[in-house]
């Protein structure tokens, strides 16, 4: 049982869906009825616990969980001891400096002296010393957008994804001080068995992840295209290349990145590929 891993992950909010989606891909099954503050996996070595994300990498670092799913700009202004396993690639936010949109806004110099509203006075102040600026930092745990309005700070700095919130607050983005996405993180002294399990469930993580950037394409070629059309595909090892009934013509199998797709696709087109089909990949392992 001590393989057991207990995986904290938040309860409701801007990372669970995404978080539970990556754990089902995974098939991991478990109950997560509303309302449940933890639950047991009926086919994996796992227990969830379902918490604020704020209080998730505490938990970790005392070991209270084992694995958690953390946004990294809480990670980072929590400033707890855990191990970072993996970037998970969800929940991708900046987090930024706003002025108001009136102000003329040169470049950092400009932050001198003024007062930043925040929720992240760690990260805002260690980009500040790195930039040898000084300001007055007022900490506030929400609503830090209204903060200029009502006179309270002239700046903020807060997490960004469109930039709308800032936009009907009158505010425009003059800095990006930290990059954030969904991190997988563990406590630093798991056991061994533990970390077997970890290890299993990042096997399985990275198959999704995998699977996800991946398509798999089939094609038919006349015999004479295939070197032409081998050339554009960079394949896993290389493409399965097989005859079709009708002769002179085969069958071209490969797995293409999702980023390099649609070039790929038009290369595969003017080598003389027709009836190319592209289908997703389930898993993929590596
Ligand atoms: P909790 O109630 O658990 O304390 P919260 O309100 O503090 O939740 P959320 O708004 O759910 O937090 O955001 C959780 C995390 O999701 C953030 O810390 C950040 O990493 C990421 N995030 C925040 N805003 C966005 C966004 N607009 N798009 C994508 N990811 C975001
Ligand atoms: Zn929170």
């Amino acid at each position: 049982m001590n393989s057991t891993i207990r995986i904290a992950i938040q309860k409701s909010g801007r990372l669970s869906e995404d978080s539970l989606n990556l754990i089902k891909e995974c098939g991991i099954q478990f109950n997560n009825g509303t309302g449940k503050l933890k639950s047991e996996s009926s086919n994996f070595p796992a227990e969830f616990l379902f918490l604020r994300d704020d209080d998730i990498p505490g938990y970790v670092a005392d070991g209270v969980a084992d694995v958690g799913i953390i946004g990294e700009n809480v990670l980072v202004e929590t400033g707890k001891a855990v191990e970072l396993v993996h970037r998970l690639g969800f929940s991708k936010c900046r987090l930024s400096i706003a002025v108001e949109r009136a102000k003329d806004y040169k470049g950092v110099t400009d932050l001198q002296g003024i007062s930043i509203a925040t929720s992240y006075p760690r990260i805002l102040t260690q980009f500040l010393e790195e930039n040898g600026v000084r300001a007055d930092i007022h900490e506030i745990s929400g609503s830090v957008e209204i903060a200029p309005s009502i006179g309270l700070a002239s700046a903020v700095c807060d997490i960004v994804s469109s930039g709308s919130t800032l936009m009907s607050n009158g505010l425009k983005e003059v800095e990006v001080i930290f990059r954030s996405e969904a991190v997988l993180i563990a406590h630093r002294q798991l056991s061994a068995d533990r970390r077997k399990t970890l290890d299993q469930l990042l096997f399985r993580i990275k198959s999704v992840q995998a699977a996800r950037n991946n398509k798999y394409i089939l094609l038919n070629a006349p015999k004479e295209a295939v070197p032409a059309i081998i050339q554009v595909l960079p394949g896993m090892k290389s493409p399965t290349v097989v005859p079709l009934a009708e002769s002179g013509w085969c069958s071209i199998h490969s797995v293409i990145n999702e980023n390099d797709f649609w070039a790929i696709i038009d290369n595969l087109r003017a080598a003389g590929a027709q009836g190319i089909l592209v289908v997703p990949i389930e898993k993929m392992i590596l």
